[in-house]
């Protein structure tokens, strides 16, 4: 899958371990790929196996696309009663309408009823009729859900509304899988959920990882820099990470909260780089959607990060945070500063 092509590549960036010494397992709809360095590979299977098990958990209580999973029944008790659920979940939605406070209503978890009309990253994605759009839009708004830490209830106030973690679900597991794996004592490791990149620790030889930013224009495995890192976590939000296409347009999957359509904000990609994935994760989201301006403000604000803003006009440009860890490769970029 295309993922596991992307992920092959940034093996080869890295240059600094024997072919197939990762483990990959097929969730959270995506490829899962971690690499523990490790070259008594025996010694670690259970680590690996403790691993996968965790992000299956997490996409067990966080997937909105799978049934009966506590956000499914979050969803379909919307405007009927609040649900008790575990208290990660409680805190993974805090932390996103945290950011949904933060970038004014850009990134909204509320998102639901959007993502599902469109279908994008779906089988069936669909351009909505017209009409169908702002009735979605109208069930998507960040301050009807409801979180009683008390009681250890979620609650959707309004019937047909739907949460989606798609765009902090990730980041959150690749947290996760970084504390089992310090837990257990391993020096390093490189996790990848389907482009959710967390490089854990220093390469051996006390190098920093290098991890290669794709070239959105053209297929997986073409870079247009590389980042150099040491215990950070990078995240990439595209228009080419999910789209469809009809009628001679292209659709992504990140969507405007004020327009119900994929967001038009001149951006092809953020690549945000930070110490927490559950942060990168929903700040690469939230600053595509708000745009170069808004969205380098609100990653400034966050300690620790920075970003990689790609333009359709193939110019790049950099927050204070990322100008000491990218270099430009790509040909057809530049780095502008502005
Ligand atoms: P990916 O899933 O490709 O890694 P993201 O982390 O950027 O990319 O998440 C995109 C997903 O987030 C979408 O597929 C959708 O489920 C959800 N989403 C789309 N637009 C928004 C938005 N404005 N706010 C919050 N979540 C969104
Ligand atoms: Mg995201």
């Amino acid at each position: 899958m295309l993922h596991k092509v992307f992920f092959a590549c940034l093996l080869a960036v890295c240059g600094c371990l024997p072919a197939g010494a990762a483990e990959a397992e097929a969730v959270l709809g995506t490829i899962c790929e971690i690499n523990l360095y490790e070259r008594d590979r025996a010694q670690y299977q259970d680590l690996y196996r403790r691993i996968f098990r965790r992000i299956r958990e997490i996409e067990g209580i966080m997937s909105a696309n799978l049934a009966d999973t506590e956000l499914d029944k979050v969803n379909k008790a919307a405007g009927i009663a609040p649900v008790r659920v575990s208290a990660e979940l409680l805190d993974t939605v805090e932390q996103a309408l945290r950011y949904a406070g933060l970038s004014g209503g850009a990134f909204d978890p509320t998102i639901g009823p959007l993502v599902k009309l469109w279908g994008i990253g779906s089988e069936h994605p669909q351009t909505p009729a017209p009409q169908a759009v702002p009735q979605a839009l109208s069930l998507v708004n960040w301050r009807d859900a409801v979180i009683d830490r008390r009681a250890g209830t979620l609650f959707l106030r309004r019937p047909g509304m739907a949460l989606d973690l798609g765009a902090i679900a990730k980041g959150y597991a690749a947290d996760e899988a970084v504390r089992l794996i310090r837990q257990a004592g391993i020096p390093r490791a490189i996790i990848d959920l389907g482009g959710n990149i967390f490089a854990y620790g220093e390469k051996e030889g006390r190098q920093p990882w290098r991890i290669g930013v794709q070239d959105p224009l053209t297929p997986r495995g073409s870079y247009i820099g590389v980042l150099e890192v040491r215990d950070k976590t990078v995240v990439t939000s595209g228009v080419y990470e999910r789209f469809f296409e009809a009628d001679g347009r292209r659709y992504h999957h990140l969507l405007s909260t004020k327009t119900g359509y994929p967001a038009e904000t001149g951006l092809l990609a953020v690549t945000v780089i930070a110490d927490r994935s559950i942060d990168a994760d929903a700040l690469s989201t939230a600053a595509f959607v708000l745009g170069y301006r808004d969205g380098r403000a609100l990653v400034e604000s966050v300690p620790g990060a920075g970003a990689v803003f790609v333009f359709e006009d193939r110019t790049i440009r950099l927050t204070a945070g990322a100008i000491p860890l990218f270099r430009l490769s790509g040909r057809g970029y530049r780095v502008v500063s502005d």
